[in-house]
């Protein structure tokens, strides 16, 4: 097994060491492209499985599509026999667990999902009244699900991470082959970061815009559903809510001031409070829309890659599922086992 170190002239720039212990003197086992919820989750899954993990990344993961998610999880209403949606409901269960645990930046939160036209009540939930109704919507169903405040939870699976002996280095990617001839696996995480890394023409940006504001006494939620190309959803947090949604072709992740009072407009007609609400950000982010998840094996050079990017509108929702099959095709690994115990 190689434990050679990839070296600083395959990057650009310098990398920066964000810490982490227990890899002294030894070189990986498995290098991570990416530190957005997805690379995270899966540094996480293998460190805490024993494997010496070192995450490369672009960006500081406050600086990843990933921190600006929204981040509601769930629900989930699909076939059970579509990986997605054995994946959503891993997370499901997974979040809930975090929420349980109160340091995680995830939090239960009861709220509703209401439609302006079909108003059947979703599998599972609990008709609204109509007295819990705002005005142009026909029915709805009340849920309670994981929210996710992301900068809080990325923390976290930092703070984890590095528990577990892994390390983040923040640097480019130039070249998965390149990497290839330094490490015997690789997990690509890269998210959008993929078309330029392996030429996905499949992959694409989604854009969404969020208002963030000061919260003045929400505790619950509220989404319209199904989606249209604009919808009205505002998330609680603990000291701010999020307000959304859109979605748009386009990749600016530059605020449109004309959105952003669409958003506001769209949510004060739901919940009244939130008009004296303070504005504290505005926030855009690209979803790596793809027709599905990448997940599966490729061998680069002499180096079993693993993919796993892709993740749409729904990564955080899919993370732990998507980080543990990865982990499950790494481990049916040719070029041996790591060299310490899982
Ligand atoms: C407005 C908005 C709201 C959302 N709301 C929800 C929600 O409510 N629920 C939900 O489940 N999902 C939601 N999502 C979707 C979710 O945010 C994404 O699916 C998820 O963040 C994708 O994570 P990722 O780790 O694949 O990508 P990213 O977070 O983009 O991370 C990619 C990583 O790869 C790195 N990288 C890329 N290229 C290179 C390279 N060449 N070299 C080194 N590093 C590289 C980047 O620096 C980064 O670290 C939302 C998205 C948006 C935009």
């Amino acid at each position: 097994m190689s434990t050679i170190h990839p070296p600083e002239h395959h990057f650009q720039g310098r990398p920066a060491d964000h810490g982490g212990h227990g890899t002294a003197g030894a070189g990986p086992d498995v290098v991570v492209v990416g530190a957005g919820v997805i690379g995270l989750t899966t540094g996480v899954c293998l460190a805490e499985s024993g494997w010496r993990v070192q995450l490369l990344t672009r960006s500081a993961p406050a600086g990843t599509t990933s921190a600006v998610a929204s981040a509601m999880i769930g629900p989930s209403f699909g076939d059970p026999s579509d990986p997605e949606t054995v994946r959503a409901r891993v997370g499901i269960a997974e979040f809930t667990e975090l929420a349980a645990r109160g340091d995680t930046g995830v939090v239960l939160r009861r709220g509703r999902l209401a439609a302006r036209g079909d108003a059947s009540p979703l599998p599972g939930l609990t008709a609204c009244a109509p007295a819990d109704l705002p005005d142009g919507f026909a029915g709805g169903s009340w849920a309670r699900l994981p929210l996710v405040d992301m900068p809080v939870y990325l923390d976290h699976l930092v703070g984890r991470l590095h528990a577990a002996g892994g390390r983040i280095v923040e640097t480019e990617v130039r070249s998965l082959a390149e990497l290839a001839e330094y490490t015997p696996r690789i997990v690509h995480c890269a998210g959008l970061g993929a078309r330029e890394l392996v030429g996905d023409p499949q992959l694409r940006p989604v854009r969404g815009q969020q208002v963030v504001v000061e919260n003045p006494g929400l505790d619950e939620f509220f989404i319209s559903a199904p989606f249209e190309p604009d919808w009205t959803a505002y998330w609680p947090h603990p000291g701010h809510v999020v307000l959304g949604g859109s979605q748009d072709d386009g990749g600016t992740t530059e605020p449109d001031p004309v959105l952003a009072d669409r958003i506001r407009a769209r949510c004060i007609a739901v919940e009244p409070r939130l008009a004296t609400a303070r504005v504290l950000a505005h926030q855009v982010g690209l979803r790596p829309v793809r027709s599905a998840v990448r997940l599966e094996v490729e061998m680069i050079g002499g180096a079993r890659c693993v993919h796993n990017y892709g993740h749409g509108g729904t990564g955080v929702t899919t993370s732990w599922g998507s980080a543990r099959e990865a982990v499950a095709l790494l481990v049916d690994d040719p070029v041996g086992q790591p060299s310490i115990s899982r």
